[in-house]
């Protein structure tokens, strides 16, 4: 739009209203206009959306009190200086006498081919696409697992309930055949700025309640939002070794982002379940063995089991004191980087609860050979102490 077209262009007689409108009439008007023009109800008819563009235009302008009141000044100007000359040329760009910089001089035009671009899909569209573009929101939740399966790693069917796009608008919010329009009050950022005394601070467009959108027309499925609530089924993929309480993220499989904009993320909760006889401490896996006295203090090799592998010979030094843990490297869980943790084996040496003839007259020939008499006597005379 050039400044010529400031002077041409007659905007509140485009608009229907008095030089002397409030705001609220000049929305009210061109609201009635623009759901009479809009394109897609005028499908294929040049006129109108010419109109429409008219009205736009008209509306951009005269919905800005600081733009209205340059338009009212350069009318007043211009009908009253150069009007009259023949031919209509004009000599000076209309712009330095509004004391615009360069640049921002054509600012009135930017905004117009910014609102046409995004409704339109001409020119400078894509900016628009940009700032209206929103992620997907992350999901969460939650499966529980057998021991093995969290060992072993398996895919699972999760059931998501989610908000989705509204199948009726594919997310758009309006109706069928028609299109948001970029909201004219905050030009599609969803943001306006509001002066408090000394401050301005940045809220939601009260007029489209921060989309950036309006929809005039809206889809009788969702009411507008474009937004459903869905469910749906994915397949996750939990890796071998994950951890009781861990969590999975898998990206993408989220909320689906809205006009372009990128899937959210799906995390998922992992709940383990017990194992009979394996505990988990990290990467490792651990287990408790009972041997026998004899086997603690004379040694011996024992089997220990292995999870879901053949058990694994273990040799007990003599003299193992009872909770004394071995390590069996490479038995345990999978690790992320695909190696595996340990098998950790802690033996619990046992004491017999009946005894034979035979083992109570040994285990009585043990006792007198003394070696218990002074085993407590550096602890009694530790506690004297102090
Ligand atoms: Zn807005
Ligand atoms: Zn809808």
């Amino acid at each position: 739009m050039s400044t010529k077209d400031f002077l041409e262009k007659d905007y509140y007689k485009v608009l229907g209203v008095s030089k002397t409108a409030t705001q609220d009439e000049i929305k009210k008007s061109y609201r009635k206009l623009a759901r009479k023009y809009h394109p897609d109800a005028n499908k294929g008819d040049s006129e109108s959306e010419d109109r429409f563009k008219e009205i736009s235009e008209a509306y951009d302008v005269l919905s800005d009190d600081k733009r209205r009141k340059e338009y009212d000044e350069a009318r007043k100007f211009g009908v009253g200086g150069f009007r009259s000359q023949p031919g209509g040329g004009f000599g000076f760009d209309l712009g330095d006498l509004f004391g615009n910089q360069p640049g921002q001089g054509t600012g009135t035009g930017e905004r117009i081919g910014d609102l046409f671009g995004g409704l339109f899909n001409r020119g400078a569209g894509t900016r628009q696409t940009g700032r209206r573009a929103r992620r997907g929101a992350d999901i969460e939740s939650e499966v529980t697992l057998s021991f093995g399966e969290a060992l072993d790693g398996i895919t699972v069917p999760l059931r998501l309930s989610s908000e989705a796009a509204c199948a009726g608008c594919r997310g758009t919010g309006a109706k069928a055949g028609t299109v948001p329009r970029v909201c004219p009050s905050c030009e599609g950022t969803g943001q306006e700025n509001r002066n408090m005394g000394n401050f301005s601070f940045a809220e939601p467009c009260r007029e489209c309640r921060g989309r950036g959108l309006v929809v005039d027309d809206p889809c009788p499925i969702c009411h507008g939002s474009g937004r459903a609530t869905g469910t749906r089924t994915i397949q996750a993929r939990i890796p071998a070794g994950v951890s009781d309480s861990q969590k999975i993220r898998l990206k993408g499989k989220g909320a689906p982002g809205e006009a372009g904009g990128p899937a959210g993320d799906l995390y998922v909760i992992v709940k383990v379940g017990p194992h009979k006889v394996f505990g988990r401490s990290g990467d490792n896996l651990t287990i408790t063995v009972p041997i026998t006295f004899p086997e603690a203090a004379l040694g011996a090799e024992i089997k220990a089991p292995t999870h879901r592998g053949q058990p694994v010979t273990l040799r007990i030094p003599s003299g193992t004191p009872n909770g004394r843990t071995f390590r069996v490297r490479g038995r345990g869980a999978t690790r992320r980087d695909g190696t595996k943790g340990d098998l950790l084996v802690t033996v619990d040496v046992q004491v017999p609860q009946k005894l034979d003839d035979t083992t109570r007259e040994t285990l009585e020939r043990l006792r007198a050979s003394g070696s218990g008499d002074d085993l407590r006597s550096e602890l009694l005379q530790l506690a004297r102490e102090g």
